[in-house]
């Protein structure tokens, strides 16, 4: 999800690798970490949580050999907190071997199982350390890097974007992807990775594309991509055309406009290692059966844009769970006496774990003995850590004031709750509604795709209007709320959202309600 850099060549690698994630911080990020093969064939790895600029103190503290082979890393924790041992590179066999990763490795705990019970120790809470304890033993059986890693990779579901290197092999870095970016950069007597041409723009304008489900190997002089498989496949070259200013936003004119386009995959991020056979299965939330049966009451307590996603969530757990749920306004809720006990279940939404009147909702929903669940974006935050339970959205970081991806990850997270809360109070009926889920990110995808120009051209229209009304009817309703608040937030146009109000003869008041996950229906629903 956030930044890879590596680099094979002639030059001392530590401070390229450096300024690689300074190019990269526009993906935001919350530890950072190198690994570096030094002169003398060592394997030399420094890592710090926070700041690039926490990484670059700890390196003039104590500075690490430099050397020639290199790798970079910026993470936005998904599996454990932002501690400087979750930090990547992870290190196996005998510290010798180092890798990075950005993703969600979806098979991880049945691997990590796995390791445990062959007796291997593993050192920090991540997916990825997972990933390279596999490697570590499987370089242990050939001693040949790019063969072992083509089998651990072929092992791994989900999300990855994955490189490694070992310090037997100074010159070389592997990688591989799927579902997550990587790109070579070509250089003359050196070569680069990057999980985007932001992270080699200033030493190259010459790169090369590797597909869905590619392994690349590079060296001073040398790249070869393969499937994953092991057959050689042709990389399809390109020239970086981005200037540097473009590069430190992917690209894209603004933040809000990149993050916009990552919707389909911080949703599918989102779903990812959630839905088994046809049914949602939270992971986090085994063994917490109870948080869901013998309650009376649900109330989702949120502020601004996420308390518009509670509203969908309010829609989806009633209609799937069958409970009475509603929706109060984290500021408003603890300075009056909300009717809560211990049968009530309170579920509170903030992007970063952070929002102060949420926590203060959450305290006080505790106080009065309500079981407590989170939807957040930032492992290890503190809402999450003062909850019973949590669900993260794995949106990424999100970096633009109004948020966007964010939303529609929150909107995901409470689907896949209202179905997981239906499946275990045995109250929903169908399968529909778990497949309607997976294909989500790529109607959004198609939605982005298709109706770019449309809105463009709405865009223009609407600029010099003084005042505009949403409409929306179901869970377009609270999509009109968020709407409305974009267009403040971002043009200063006033704008309204209500729900329509039917006449006597409106035929749509008999017509059965739109499911809660169907965005075509959403869309209807808003233009109504
Ligand atoms: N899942 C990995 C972790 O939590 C990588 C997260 C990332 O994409 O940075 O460490």
């Amino acid at each position: 999800m956030c930044g890879i850099v590596g680099y094979v060549g002639p030059r001392p690698s530590q401070d390229i690798l450096i300024a690689g994630l300074a190019r990269l911080e526009y993906r935001g990020y919350d530890s950072a970490g190198i690994a570096v093969i030094d002169g003398e064939g060592h394997l030399g790895m420094r890592k710090k949580a926070g700041k690039l600029n926490m990484l670059r103190a700890s390196l003039a503290d104590a500075p690490l050999n430099d050397g020639t082979t290199g790798i970079g890393h910026t993470r936005w924790a998904t599996h454990g907190g932002p501690t400087d041992v979750n930090a990547h590179p992870h290190l196996a066999d005998d510290d010798k071997l180092a890798v990075i990763h950005n993703g969600i490795i979806e098979n991880f705990s049945a691997l990590r199982e796995e390791l445990l019970a062959a007796g291997v120790t593993l050192r920090s809470e991540t997916d990825t350390e997972v990933a390279a304890a596999l490697l570590g033993q499987e370089y242990a059986k050939s001693g040949d890097l790019q063969t072992a890693f083509q089998n651990v990779v072929n092992r791994l579901e989900g999300a990855f974007t994955l490189l490694a290197m070992h310090q037997d092999h100074p010159g070389l870095v592997v990688g591989a992807r799927r579902n997550s970016p990587l790109v070579i950069g070509l250089g003359e007597g050196e070569n680069f990775l990057g999980s985007d041409v932001a992270a080699f723009i200033e030493h190259t304008r010459k790169a090369l594309a590797i597909g869905q489900d590619q392994i690349v190997s590079i060296t001073p002089s040398a790249v070869t991509v393969t499937d994953f498989e092991g057959n050689p496949v042709e990389a399809e070259p390109f020239d970086v055309s981005w200037d540097a200013a473009a590069a430190e936003k992917g690209g894209w004119s603004s933040f809000m406009a990149k993050e916009v386009s990552e919707q389909p995959e911080a949703v599918a991020n989102t779903i990812r290692g959630r839905v088994h056979d046809g049914q949602v299965i939270i992971p986090e939330l085994d063994g917490m059966d109870e948080l869901f049966t013998g309650i009376n009451r649900v109330i989702i307590t949120a502020c601004g844009t996420a308390s518009y996603a509670a509203l969908v969530g309010k829609y989806a757990i009633e209609q799937w769970a069958r409970i009475a749920t509603d929706v109060e306004l984290a500021h408003e809720f603890r300075y009056r006496d909300p009717v809560i006990g211990d049968d009530t279940l309170v579920i509170s939404i903030s992007q970063s774990g952070e929002t102060m009147d949420t926590l203060m909702a959450v305290k006080y929903a505790r106080e009065r003995g309500a079981r407590t669940l989170s939807i957040c974006n930032t492992q290890g935050a503190t809402i999450p850590r003062e909850s019973d339970a949590v669900v993260y959205t794995h949106a990424g970081p999100e970096v633009a004031v109004a948020s966007t991806k964010a939303f529609s990850a929150q909107i995901t997270a409470l689907l896949l709750l209202g179905l997981h809360m239906g499946r275990v109070r045995q109250t929903l009926t169908s399968s529909d509604d778990v497949a309607e889920l997976a294909a989500l990110p790529d109607k959004i995808a198609r939605v982005l795709a298709e109706e770019h120009e449309h809105v463009t051209q709405m865009a223009s229209w609407m600029a010099d209007t003084r005042s505009v009304l949403f409409l929306g009817r179901h869970v377009g309703y609270p999509i009109a709320l968020e709407g409305a608040l974009k267009l403040k937030e971002i043009s200063y146009i006033h704008a309204e959202a209500s729900p329509p109000v039917s006449s006597s003869t409106d035929r749509s008041r008999s017509s059965s309600p739109a499911s809660p996950c169907s965005c075509s229906c959403r869309r209807r629903a808003t233009q109504r």
